[in-house]
């Protein structure tokens, strides 16, 4: 999760006004994130390559999970 936010420095910066510690940003209630984007302080296009980046991560992790 660190690289990604070190590659979406704008994401990870709004992080901590997130409601949520943990929020990944993507069906959390009162998201910074989320807001940005809708105020376009965000491109959309950006925060999509950002969700792909999260789907993508989950699934190697899943992979990956030690048992
Ligand atoms: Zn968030």
């Amino acid at each position: 999760m660190l690289d990604i936010n070190r590659g979406f420095r704008e994401i990870c910066d709004l992080s901590p006004q997130c409601r949520f510690a943990d929020c990944k940003h993507l069906r959390e209630p009162d998201c910074a994130v989320k807001t940005a984007v809708d105020d376009e302080l965000i491109s959309a296009r950006r925060y999509e390559s950002y969700k792909r980046l999260i789907s993508t991560s989950r699934k190697f992790a899943d992979r990956f999970r030690s048992p």
